[in-house]
C-alpha cells in the first residue's frame, strides 16, 4: 500500500481553497492570527509559481523560513516541509519571508511588505489596542478581554485570505545554495546518562563517550528568541 498523506492538502492548494488550508493549518498552529494565515498564502504563491508539492520525504523541494513566528506554521502545514522531516530550512534573521527550492536551487522567495503589518490594523483600532495590550505587553486580561483579543484575531486571520497578494508580499525568484541531505548518523551510548545519542553530537573524555549535555560544551538550541548556544 502506497499513500500521500497530503493528497488533499496537495488538491486544496491546486484548487486556491485557502480557507480550506487555514482550517487544518490551525490544527497545527492551535489558533487562527493573521501571520499564520499570512504563511499559508505565502507558501501557496511560491508552491504554484514553483509548480512543486513536496512528497515529504526525499528533502526534494526545501523551504526556508526567515523567521519562528507564527508565519512559520503556515509554510510548515502548506509546504509539508517541517522541522522533523528535514526539508525545512531556519534562517534566523527575523524577517517574515520564505522560499521555497527545488533541489538544484532554483527558488521562489515570498516576503512580507514592510510596513503591512501596520496598515493591516490602521482601521482596526480595537485590534491593535487588543494586540498592544495582551500580546506586546503580555499583560493579564479578564476571560471576557481574551475572548475578545481570540475572535478579533481570528477574524483578522480570514481577512488576510481576501486581500490581494500584491498587497502583502513581494515575490522573486532567486537561486540558493543548499544543503546536501541530512546525513544519517550511528548512536552511541553516554557514558554518563545511560541515553543514546548520534555520534556528531558527542565528545570524548578520558576514553569515554559523553553526549553533548554530559560532556559540559556548547550546543544549539532553538527558542522562542532565536537560536542560541548553551551549556
Ligand atoms: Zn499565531
Ligand atoms: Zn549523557
Amino acid at each position: 500500500m502506497s499513500t500521500n498523506p497530503r493528497e488533499e492538502i496537495q488538491r486544496k492548494i491546486e484548487e486556491g481553497d485557502l480557507r480550506w488550508l487555514l482550517l487544518k493549518t490551525g490544527e497545527l498552529h492551535g489558533h487562527f492570527c493573521p501571520f499564520v494565515a499570512l504563511g499559508v498564502k505565502a507558501s501557496v504563491i511560491a508552491i504554484r509559481r514553483l509548480k512543486a508539492f513536496t512528497e515529504g520525504i526525499d528533502e526534494d523541494i526545501l523551504a526556508i523560513v526567515e523567521t519562528n513566528n507564527c508565519f512559520a506554521d503556515g509554510v510548515q502545514m502548506t509546504t509539508g516541509c517541517t522541522f522533523g522531516n528535514n526539508a525545512l530550512i531556519f534562517r534566523d534573521v527575523g524577517k517574515t519571508a520564505m522560499t521555497l527550492a527545488l533541489r538544484g536551487g532554483k527558488g521562489i522567495r515570498v516576503s512580507l511588505r514592510p510596513g503591512y503589518p501596520e496598515a493591516m490594523t490602521a482601521d482596526n483600532p480595537e485590534a491593535r489596542e487588543l494586540f498592544e495590550r495582551f500580546i506586546l505587553r503580555r499583560e493579564k486580561g479578564t476571560p471576557e478581554e481574551m475572548q475578545r483579543l481570540k475572535d478579533v484575531w481570528e477574524a483578522l486571520s480570514f481577512a488576510q485570505l481576501e486581500i490581494p497578494d500584491e498587497e502583502q508580499f513581494a515575490v522573486s525568484e532567486v537561486t540558493v545554495s543548499l544543503p546536501d541531505r541530512a546525513p544519517i548518523h550511528p548512536s552511541l551510548v553516554c557514558a554518563e546518562c545511560g541515553e543514546a545519542f548520534m555520534e556528531t553530537r558527542g565528545r570524548i573524555r578520558d576514553g569515554k563517550f559523553l553526549c553533548l549535555p554530559c560532556s559540559g560544551d556548547a550546543y544549539f538550541v532553538l527558542e522562542g528568541g532565536g537560536i542560541r548556544a548553551v551549556s
